[in-house]
């Protein structure tokens, strides 16, 4: 039997997913070509699951004054490409074909400024827990799609912290990474 994808990607949208739309994005530099793809985790509040609130975030949308953490973050304007929930559920909010912001300040292989190249998904999560396995599986179902249609991507791989360093920990010590490159490799194969 051959086997299908749950996802597609076309015109720099992700088939199969929901999608929420960010203001949070510009246009990538011309002749720009996709190459990298940034893993990160994020929790509204830190730590905490669930609430919508992470969406809203992304949406400009969250009410600063429903916790006390949100107004540190206050009128911070961010977005990432692809946000995958505790369920497994995955949203898009920014065209991969424009530029999310995510990253920040950083620098990868000497390159900086790695929105302008690169593909941002965010996990629902904190440095201090483990994912959830639904996590896992659906960040591959992602990636897989994401790699065949922007084979630049391939082999480029990286966390928030190793883009930047000095400022980011994410997406910490307890996503494991190992585990995640062999599930990978697993569905690459069995859809050879
Ligand atoms: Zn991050």
């Amino acid at each position: 039997m051959r086997y299908i994808d749950k996802f597609q990607v076309s015109a720099g949208q992700l088939l199969g997913a929901k999608q929420i739309a960010s203001p949070n994005f510009n246009q990538r530099p011309e002749d720009t070509e996709i190459q990298l793809i940034v893993v990160h985790n994020i929790s509204l509040p830190p730590s905490q699951f669930g609430g919508g609130y992470i969406e809203q975030f992304f949406q400009n949308q969250l009410d600063w004054d429903v916790h006390p953490y949100f107004k540190s973050i206050e009128g911070m304007q961010v977005s990432a490409h692809i946000l995958i929930l505790r369920t497994g559920e995955i949203i898009q909010f920014v065209n991969f074909n424009d530029r999310a912001w995510h990253a920040g300040r950083s620098s990868y292989l000497g390159q900086k400024e790695c929105n302008d190249y690169s593909i941002g998904i965010e996990l629902e999560g904190s440095d201090d827990q483990d994912f959830e396995d639904q996590q896992y599986q659906a960040l591959v179902e992602v990636v897989k799609v994401l790699q065949q249609a922007y084979p630049k991507t391939q082999g480029h791989l990286a966390g928030h912290s190793d883009i930047a360093p000095q400022r980011k920990t994410d997406p910490g010590p307890h996503f494991d990474w190992q585990y995640f490159r062999e599930q990978l490799h697993a569905k690459k194969q069995t859809s050879e």
